[in-house]
């Protein structure tokens, strides 16, 4: 039984290999099966994004197949970026990009900087069936960027789960708290129980 990746991100593909190592399931990326188009990301929810991906290889691929989608949530942006968090700001390298969000906020006080990482992800059988996982991840936005690990908007969010940037944490450390670590403790959960890979 395989398991492929919905995904051009070698780095995911790999984190989600050591993720659901347990399972008795090979995972492998589109890549490794010769898929490297994907589908847009059209989609109004984090959840029809991932579906989108994940549909579309199982279909392309005749195995089962995960797609993921996620993002970051503001609420002094009313929860933008959210779905267009990968291109908030337009054409940015990930410092810009970060730096571009505290423009946004500059000046909101301590106490009204909360936000949190959302992270769908869709498990699709090549016969059709659909199952999907949300992992949440609640923080704040700092005031400046702290830490160098991690990518994206780590710097400048605060886990209030562990206390420090996810830049300042260690992968396994986020991977305990993190929206994406959530939702694939939810995708294990199920395929104990479903034995789907089985
Ligand atoms: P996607 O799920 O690959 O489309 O990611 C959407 C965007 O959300 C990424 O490009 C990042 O900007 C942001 N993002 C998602 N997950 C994380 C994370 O764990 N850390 C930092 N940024 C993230």
């Amino acid at each position: 039984m395989r398991l492929v990746i919905a995904t051009s991100n070698e780095g995911k593909v790999a984190e989600f290999r050591d993720a659901l190592a347990e399972l008795e399931v090979e995972v492998i990326s589109a890549k490794e099966v010769g898929v490297t188009q994907f589908p847009e990301e059209t989609g109004q929810s984090y959840e029809e994004n991932a579906r989108l991906k994940a549909e579309y290889i199982a279909l392309r691929t005749h195995s089962l197949a995960l797609g993921d989608d996620s993002g970051l949530e503001v609420d002094a942006l009313d929860g933008r970026p959210g779905l267009y968090s990968a291109r908030f700001g337009g054409d940015l390298s990930p410092d810009e990009r970060v730096n571009y969000l505290l423009e946004q906020i500059r000046g909101v006080p301590t106490g009204e900087r909360g936000a949190r990482f959302v992270c769908n992800l869709v498990v699709a059988s090549p016969g059709g069936d659909i199952n999907s996982f949300e992992g949440i991840c609640e923080g704040e936005i700092l005031e400046a960027p702290r830490g160098e690990s991690g990518f994206g908007y780590d710097p400048v969010f605060y886990s209030h789960d562990l206390s420090k940037s996810f830049a300042e944490a260690t992968r396994e450390a986020k991977r305990r708290v993190s929206h994406r670590g959530r939702a694939v403790a939810k995708v294990l959960e199920w395929a104990r129980g479903e034995e789907v890979f089985g």
